[in-house]
Order: structure tokens, then C-alpha cells, then sequence
């Protein structure tokens, strides 16, 4: 199905150029020049993802983004200027998916769309067929399997749970004693140092290039973050 952009850019050239290439690429594209009538058409109309300038007249990209952000989860990258870093930080905490920076090759902008396509498209087979995702850890949990980068991951059934539990709680913090509890069912407080090994054997499995998977919080417990 053909996907629908919005372009909110005032530089009517750019704004041109890009429409030109985003057609040229199959997708539908709606045009504004202007932030408050961008932010009304976003309101309005189903996008599949919104292109914002962040210096516009009317009313600016971030402003745009954050307005839409309070009501919709649509993908949003932001087109800053060169230099602008307060605008990606302001940005990014304003609800935006990506930002790109100016001038930027056509190439450049087609791949961050495309990459911010595929993630809502994931996110959305994720919950319809119960999995949990995060970043590149795929957890069914109904055939129990756990595929990490792309292939099968080999765990024994109590690395799969601690990985579960940790993975479901994305972003907080898991405390020994839950993690006891709900993995190793101990209901007292116990002197071991079984989660650590476990989360050892994990770290192991887990090896990425990128930022480790499970983090250390001292003297409180473990968190994956997203
Ligand atoms: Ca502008």
C-alpha cells in the first residue's frame, strides 16, 4: 500500500525537490509551507510519517511536534539546520523519531524514512502476534523462542525467563529480590549470587557492538534498556 507523507518545509524549492524524489519513490506526498496549517492538515488527515522543518512561519517543527505528540504516535522526523543542536535536543525531547540536518542528500532522508517505516511496521507485527522487542531481541512468547540479530538464540529456560522478565520491564530497573522472586520463586530474602550469574551467561549471549543490553544499576539490580 502506498504510504502517505507530510512535508511541512517553507523553502518552496526544497520542499519542491523532496516532494519530486519522495513521488519518485511511490509515495503519496501532501505539501504545507506553513506550521499552523501542517499542524492541522497532521491533525486531519492519516499520515504514515510527518516531515518538519523546524524553522518555519506560523508556528515551528518542535512546536508542531509536540502539539501532534499529545495526541498521535505518528513517526515524526524533524529537519534542522546545520549547527542548530538545541533544535535536535529540543526535538528529540519533544517526541520526534529522528531529525536529519541540512543540507542533507535525498539519499540520506529516504533511508531515515524508510528505517522509521520499518520500525512502526515491526513494532506493530510485534504486539499483534505477542512478542516482546528490544532493539534487536525478538521474545515469542508463545513458541518461547528468542531470536537476537537476526538468528536463533540458544538459552536454557531459566536464561529465558530472566531475559522475559527484564525485557517486559524495558526501561526500569528490576531489583535482586524481584528477580529472585519471579525467576527462582524465593519468597525470602536469600543470600546468593545466582542472578548475577545468570545475568553473566546472558551478557555473554548478548554480545553487540553497541551499547550492552543489560545494565548494572549497583546495589539494586539489572535494567535492559531501549
Ligand atoms: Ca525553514
Amino acid at each position: 500500500m502506498q504510504k502517505k507523507i507530510l512535508l511541512v518545509e517553507d523553502e518552496k524549492n526544497i520542499a519542491r525537490f523532496i516532494e519530486l524524489e519522495l513521488r519518485h519513490e511511490q509515495f503519496e506526498v501532501i505539501v504545507s509551507h506553513d506550521g499552523r496549517e501542517g499542524l492541522n492538515l497532521a491533525l486531519e488527515q492519516p499520515f504514515d510519517c510527518l516531515l518538519l522543518d523546524v524553522m518555519l512561519p506560523g508556528l515551528n517543527g518542535i512546536e508542531i511536534c509536540r502539539r501532534i505528540r499529545a495526541q498521535s504516535n505518528v513517526p515524526i522526523l524533524l529537519i534542522t539546520a546545520r549547527d542548530a543542536v538545541m533544535d535536535r535536543v529540543a526535538g528529540l525531547d519533544a517526541g520526534a523519531d529522528d531529525y536529519i540536518v541540512k543540507p542533507f542528500a535525498i539519499e540520506e532522508l529516504l533511508a531515515r524514512i524508510r528505517s522509521i517505516l520499518r520500525r512502526v511496521s515491526t513494532k506493530v507485527e510485534a504486539e499483534a502476534n505477542n512478542l516482546i522487542k528490544v532493539r534487536d531481541i525478538i521474545i515469542n512468547q508463545q513458541s518461547y523462542e528468542v531470536i537476537f540479530e537476526n538468528k536463533k538464540l540458544d538459552l536454557t529456560k531459566t536464561e529465558y525467563d530472566l531475559l522475559k522478565l527484564l525485557c517486559e520491564n524495558k526501561n526500569r530497573v528490576c531489583e535482586r529480590d524481584m528477580i529472585l522472586q519471579s525467576v527462582w520463586g524465593y519468597t525470602t530474602e536469600v543470600e546468593t549470587n545466582v542472578v548475577d550469574v545468570y545475568i553473566r551467561h546472558l551478557r555473554a549471549k548478548l554480545k553487540t557492538e553497541l551499547e550492552p543490553y543489560i545494565e548494572t544499576v549497583r546495589g539494586v539490580g539489572y535494567v535492559v534498556r531501549e
